[in-house]
């Protein structure tokens, strides 16, 4: 436990500083005069790589890599580049994946009362699961390794490594025993999703997967092909708990997750490594609504309230994970009693108003 822990702000590009902003308001709100939280704010993205020739400056990474937990808003603008032609928004949340060795990424799919999800007859408590993302090797890890052969022919290694693979499926495995309120009736469960039927890779996975599970024996282990796994998400989500799976599979069923439970602005994503955690929403930087105060800030809010979560366990600190479950309730008195959504989940609220009922709903304890 400290007396205060160093948060490293990064507000990034489009939408990224309003979602911040409202993030913040929020997390002074929830502890009032008692605030044992320091910001420090840092530039990094597209934008900043426009005014001074730099998307991820070497302060920013080094008050990155020092603080005790960092919140980012969101980078990158699609047309800005570095003069090799990569996004210069990307720079940042790469670098911070790999430098930190940000291995876990955090992906909870919750419908939250108030929200329609698309899915017919979704009722709250009906989605309620969390994605686990290997965020370090996998298809992904093979940018800059792949090969384009006289324009003719392109390859992209997959890389799985053992020591990679248990340690994501221990983090998966642990998550499920952490989570609260098992589901009524049934033990906790992790689902690996993979595609061990054509690839080895896939296998391998599959079978450290296994030999993990073997060493949780109070929680239950299965295996679905991706495949089948975007099926059912759509058809039978409330079967999920915890999903483990590699680095691209788990890009892409995160954002279908993300899409019913009122889309990637309700969202929040936490990537994790033995050291460092790395808070933000899983959207991007939506410069066509940047400046105009309609942002939906709930993901951010509630990737903050992963942060104290997180933070709170790390360090045995129990105003931390107290804080958290009661921006998580103010978020739900602000979607459910008071119906205050953004136009993205159907409503009409901006960022600001959003924002106020949330401080609001944290001042009165609701
Ligand atoms: P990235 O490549 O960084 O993931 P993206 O191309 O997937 O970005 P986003 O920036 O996430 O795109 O957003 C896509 C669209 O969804 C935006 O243009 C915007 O209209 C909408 N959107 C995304 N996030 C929000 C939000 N927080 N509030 C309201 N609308 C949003
Ligand atoms: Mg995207």
């Amino acid at each position: 436990m400290k007396n205060a822990y160093e948060i490293c702000v990064v507000h990034g590009d489009g939408i990224g500083p309003e979602v911040c902003q409202a993030t913040l308001r929020v997390l002074e709100a929830a502890f009032g005069e008692a605030l044992p939280l320091r910001f420090s704010e840092y530039p990094a993205g597209a934008q900043h790589f426009l005014k001074t020739g730099d998307s991820f400056p070497r302060e920013t990474f080094e008050a990155c890599h020092s603080a005790d937990a960092i919140l980012h808003g969101a980078a990158g603008i699609p047309g800005i580049n570095h003069p090799d032609g990569t996004e210069a928004g990307l720079d940042f949340t790469l670098t911070l994946r790999s430098k930190l060795d940000l291995y876990a990424n955090v992906r909870p799919i919750k419908l939250h009362p108030g929200v329609r999800s698309p899915l017919r007859d979704a009722a709250p408590g009906a989605i309620d699961y969390v994605i686990v993302r290997e965020n370090s090797e996998g298809l992904y890890a093979a940018r800059g390794a792949g090969s384009l052969l006289r324009d003719e022919v392109a390859i992209d290694p997959l890389v799985q490594s053992r020591k990679g693979i248990e340690r994501i499926v221990h983090f998966a495995f642990e998550l499920a025993r952490s989570r609260d309120g098992a589901p009524q009736g049934r033990r906790r469960r992790v689902t690996c999703c993979d595609k061990a039927n054509v690839l080895r890779s896939y296998a391998f996975f599959r079978s450290v997967f296994d030999e993990v599970a073997a060493q949780y024996p109070d929680i239950e282990a299965e295996h679905v092909l991706i495949d089948a796994m975007t099926v059912h998400l759509i058809n039978r989500p409330s079967h999920y708990d915890v999903i483990v799976t590699e680095n691209m599979f788990g890009d892409i069923i995160s954002d279908l997750g993300a899409a019913t439970i009122g889309g990637m602005g309700m969202s929040p994503s936490a990537e994790l490594g033995d050291g460092n955690g790395f808070f933000q929403a899983s959207h991007g930087s939506a410069p066509d609504i940047a400046g105009k105060g309609i942002a939906n800030p709930y993901g951010t809010i509630l990737a903050a309230a992963m942060m104290l979560n997180w933070l709170g366990l790390r360090h045995a600190d129990p105003r931390l994970i107290d804080a958290g479950k009661r921006i998580e309730t103010s978020v739900t008195y602000a979607l459910a009693d008071k119906s205050v959504l953004s136009r993205d989940i159907g409503g009409t609220a901006g960022s600001l108003e959003i924002t106020e009922v949330i401080c609001a709903g944290l001042r009165e304890r609701v």
